[in-house]
């Protein structure tokens, strides 16, 4: 089978691995507007955090329990690191830490809780919400994104079934006659048995005419953050997520295998956007992430802010997350929408892709919307960017 595969990020990348690991020899082309990988995919990031724990969500935190296991094996097939078991903690109402650790370790996962006291002892400097107890997962980390990026286009280059086309815009897919049909800004068209559309958050002026009404375009603000003192203990934190009056702010440590600085957000510094513009953080947003930080951690020093970049991801509407969609017989995919939280499911998502793909029975990640894709008409007309 002839595969054309549009955009290059975490999900395309994985799914273009997993279509020429098929049985069946198939033929993968791998297209994306910019190099691959792009500097501009929201996947090409330095950091990305994996963990299983998603408060009152039982089916979330399920699914991502298969997730630390599925990257293992992707770092296994190129044969390199870049997950770095950190650990993740989930700062939560005291009561409920019993609840959501008997949840998660039911799913397989290793963690435990920490009484107010012991987050008093460990991290004395983190700023917990009154009465706080957590869920510490030892199976969560951190992924050097930007690593595992090149090392999948490394090893796509090697393969001699896959061809990359970089600083190849698409511009339109449609289907004709049973096939997938390809059109280039140039002009030229390229035909496939299948088309896969992961293009990230730009999905949704390709796929405009079908799904675009029902997604929604986020920006999220992101503060880089070198503590000017004590870095070394900052390097064996945890992730941290559940802070703030709001419990929805987190940090990501700095690794020690890399020069990656501390990463600060907050639920509260996304928003819905209507277009994609520039990448920076607007001052308003920063300050936010600033004065909030300021709040959550004893001694934090704007000086120690070395940088604030914004990013853009697509959520279906009305679940918030991702969605996969089919076109007609299925010679059409798209990841319509990415959603916050893809680069953790991405090994799983690109299998069950992939495997409808060439045609075998997909394999369940435990996503409604990926192992229920949305059914949409055959594409009569071209759908466009
Ligand atoms: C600030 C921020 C923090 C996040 N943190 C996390 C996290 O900690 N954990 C987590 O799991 N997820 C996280 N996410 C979400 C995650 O990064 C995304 O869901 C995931 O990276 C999306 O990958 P993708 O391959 O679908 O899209 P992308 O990585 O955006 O890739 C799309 C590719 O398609 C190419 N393309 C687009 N249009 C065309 C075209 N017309 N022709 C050819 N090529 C095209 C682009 O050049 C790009 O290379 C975060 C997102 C943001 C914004």
């Amino acid at each position: 089978m002839r595969i054309t595969v549009v955009g290059g990020g975490v999900i395309g990348l994985l799914t273009a691995i997993e279509c020429v690991r098929a049985s069946g020899a198939h033929q993968v082309d791998l297209v994306d507007a910019g190099p691959i990988p792009s500097p501009l995919a929201t996947s090409n990031d330095r950091l990305r955090v994996t963990r299983a724990l998603h408060r009152g969500d039982p089916v979330l935190t399920a699914a991502a329990a298969g997730a630390h296991s599925a990257w293992l094996d992707v770092e296994r097939l190129l044969g390199t690191r870049f997950y770095h078991p950190t650990g993740a903690l989930t700062a939560m109402p005291a009561e409920q830490a019993n609840i959501e650790l008997a949840e998660l370790t039911a799913d397989g996962a290793k963690a435990w809780a920490l009484s107010p006291k012991d987050l008093a002892n460990w991290y004395p400097r983190v700023n917990f919400p009154l009465g706080s107890a957590a869920v510490l997962e030892a199976t969560a980390g951190v992924l050097l994104a930007d690593h595992a990026l090149v090392a999948m286009a490394r090893w796509l280059a090697e393969h001699p079934r896959v061809r990359l086309l970089p600083h190849r815009q698409v511009v339109a897919v449609s289907e004709v006659e049973g096939d997938g049909v390809v059109r280039f800004a140039d002009g030229a068209t390229q035909s496939a048995d299948r088309v896969v559309i992961a293009a990230g958050p730009w999905s949704r002026e390709l796929l405009a005419s079908s799904v675009g009404p029902d997604l929604t375009l986020y920006r999220q603000s992101v503060l880089s953050y070198r503590p000017p003192t004590c870095r070394r203990n900052w390097a064996e934190m945890p992730v941290v997520l559940g802070l703030g009056p709001n419990r929805d702010a987190w940090f990501m440590p700095t690794v020690a295998q890399s020069e990656a600085p501390m990463r600060l957000s907050a639920a509260s510094a996304c928003r819905p956007v209507e277009e994609m513009t520039d990448r920076g953080t607007p001052d308003q947003w920063r300050h936010h992430l600033v004065d909030l930080f300021t709040q959550l951690i004893d001694g934090f020093d704007p000086a120690g802010v070395v940088g604030a970049n914004d990013g853009y991801y697509l959520a279906e509407r009305t679940q918030g997350g991702p969605l996969l969609a089919a076109y007609g017989a299925g010679t059409i995919w798209a990841f319509a929408a990415c959603g916050g939280m893809s680069f953790k499911f991405a090994p799983q998502i690109a299998r069950a892709i992939a495997d409808r793909a060439v045609g075998d029975s997909p394999r369940a990640t435990g996503l409604e919307s990926i192992d229920r894709p949305r059914q949409l008409a055959a594409v009569g007309e071209e759908l466009t960017l």
